[in-house]
């Protein structure tokens, strides 16, 4: 709880030290370790906080060699650790293998992405202490190296990214990469004249393909930049997440037997994963609450409610919907059954033309094994859905959706430590959404945010891997980059690609009964 009162929380990616973990995560960690020493109470710590996370997410797939941590030295509890390490500041950065002997950087240290990622990639090259096991080479390749790769290194691809000295991109991709199987990367400088001469390179930054036996093949990207060249090659065929099986084929896919695989559009959303959404949230997961009351019971009032505003469904559903909403909006009493509500969801007599069908039929959210994807995935959808329908329908309350999905993630998902990540998110910013697009927008960057935290993890299906969404493929004009070349969303072009991707007019309904 402590460490929840200082400046960072469990769902920012940064390890919240404590006298109870700093031997564990400082002294016997393999990677190296960047440190921000803060107090809860300085300004400058304060500001630098989100720029902080926001490393913690830029270099998520470097954490086997370099992973971030973050000690509130106001904490009473934390004084003796901040007092042994000799701080005499806040901010103060440390950037070593064993923090015990790193010089501090003090408070002396780059306040932005890409100056930080600089320093620490020049931590680990100047480093005098053991190499992290997991970090991969870094300096740049010659000739020589390249013509025997192949006889000692076995990968399946290799890529070369051409560049001046004194740009790090190589640097950065080949950390990028660190988790993946089956491809090494490797920079070449400009002034490395016969590899630039045998591939013909005449612009720099640029990425080969290099393979066996001398073949190459420059790297197809938008822009010639980081998040292009790691985006590219994570996803060449054979690159797995270390540890990973390699995705199934899609017909072991197709001929599976519990529940045969429906061919689908992978970028377009289909009803039948709406309306399998709708039936699992209120037949299965709002059955396990016997009584609704109180909060509970205001926050479901709230989300039929803007169901039967927003959901764009076949008119059997939204008559459901109506009738559940006017159902609900009359009950005066503080506590409902939820048998009570069940017979209206189920009453299809009374009210003729009125059903919302039965179980559920997954089809863009199928998942390659039967715990895969599913429920949550369409919980997204829906909301997303939500969000560009009251967008476009003239609503003017630009909280009206976003609220009333944190109020049912906060009461009714069934995953908690979602639901619990989901609330930090909201708490931090869902207030300042004040226009309609901005809601749009909010719940897009932060389903991105979701999706950086647990790419590679168990629950990531091998054949749907997390990304930050729209990919370039999908929609080029969606990324840009400034003129130091990071990444940059072009949201001029997001909010429409989302208002167009989420429209109720290209909802697909093949499947539906
Ligand atoms: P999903 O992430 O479910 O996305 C569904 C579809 O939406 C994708 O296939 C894609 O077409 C589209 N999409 C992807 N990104 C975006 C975007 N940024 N904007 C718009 N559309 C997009 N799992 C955890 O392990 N830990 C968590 O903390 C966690 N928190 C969650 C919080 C909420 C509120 C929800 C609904 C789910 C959460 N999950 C969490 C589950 C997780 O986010 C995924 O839903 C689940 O792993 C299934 O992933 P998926 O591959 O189907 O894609």
């Amino acid at each position: 709880a402590a460490a929840e009162a200082g400046l960072y929380t469990s769902s920012d990616l940064v390890v919240l030290l404590t006298p109870e973990n700093v031997g564990s995560v400082l002294v016997n960690s393999t990677a190296a370790m960047v440190v921000e020493f803060y107090a809860s109470w300085c300004g400058h710590c304060i500001a630098f906080s989100p720029v902080y996370t926001r490393l913690a997410r830029d270099v998520k797939e470097w954490k086997p060699a370099v992973n971030l941590a973050a000690i509130d030295c106001a904490a009473e509890e934390n004084r003796k650790i901040c007092t042994g390490y000799k701080i005499r500041g806040y901010p103060t950065l440390k950037v070593s293998r064993c923090t015990h002997e790193a010089a501090a950087t003090g408070g002396n240290f780059p306040r932005d992405l890409r100056g930080l990622r600089h320093r620490i990639i020049d931590k680990l090259e100047t480093h005098k202490e053991p190499w992290p096991p997991a970090c991969p080479p870094l300096e740049p390749t010659s000739q020589a190296e390249i013509d025997n790769f192949f006889e000692t290194n076995n990968v399946q691809h290799l890529a070369l990214i051409f560049e001046e000295p004194q740009s790090y991109v190589g640097r950065e991709v080949t950390l990028d990469l660190l988790q993946f199987e089956n491809i090494a990367v490797r920079r070449v400088l400009n002034t490395e004249e016969g590899l630039v001469a045998k591939l013909g390179v005449t612009e720099f930054p640029s990425c080969y393909l290099y393979y066996p036996g001398g073949n190459f093949t420059r790297l197809q990207v938008n822009i010639e930049a980081r998040t292009f060249y790691s985006y590219a090659l994570q996803r060449l065929p054979g690159v797995v997440r270390s540890g990973r099986p390699p995705p199934a084929s899609p017909d072991t896919l197709k001929n599976r037997t519990e529940e045969p695989w429906k061919p689908f559009n992978k970028s377009r959303v289909y009803m039948a994963d709406l309306e399998s959404t709708l039936h699992y949230s209120l037949r299965v997961e709002l059955a396990v609450h016997a009584v609704i009351k109180g909060v509970a019971l205001k926050s479901l009032k709230k989300y039929i409610s803007v169901l039967t505003k927003y959901f764009p469904g076949r008119p059997v559903v939204m008559n459901l919907l109506k009738s559940v909403n006017s159902w609900l909006q009359s009950q005066s009493a503080d506590e409902i059954s939820y048998v009570a509500l069940k017979e209206i969801l189920d009453n299809t007599a009374q009210v003729p033309n009125t059903a919302l069908p039965e179980g559920t039929k997954w089809v863009g959210c199928q998942g390659s094994q039967p715990y895969l994807r599913r429920y949550p995935c369409g919980v997204w959808t829906l909301f997303h859905v939500l969000t560009v329908q009251a967008k476009i329908l003239g609503g003017s309350d630009p909280q009206e959706v976003l609220s009333s999905m944190r109020s049912y993630v906060h009461n009714f998902f069934g995953c908690r430590p979602c639901a619990e990540h989901f609330e930090n998110m909201a708490v931090e910013s869902l207030m300042e959404v004040n226009t309609m697009s901005a809601a749009v927008l909010w719940l897009w960057s932060r389903h991105n945010r979701v999706n950086n935290r647990i790419a590679g993890s168990l629950s990531e299906d091998p054949h749907f891997p997390k990304i930050q969404w729209p990919p370039p493929d999908l929609c080029p004009a969606c990324h840009n980059v400034m003129d130091n070349r990071e990444h940059r969303w072009n949201k001029e072009v997001v909010l429409p690609f989302l208002l167009s991707y989420f429209n109720s007019s290209r909802i697909l309904t093949d499947y539906l009964d």
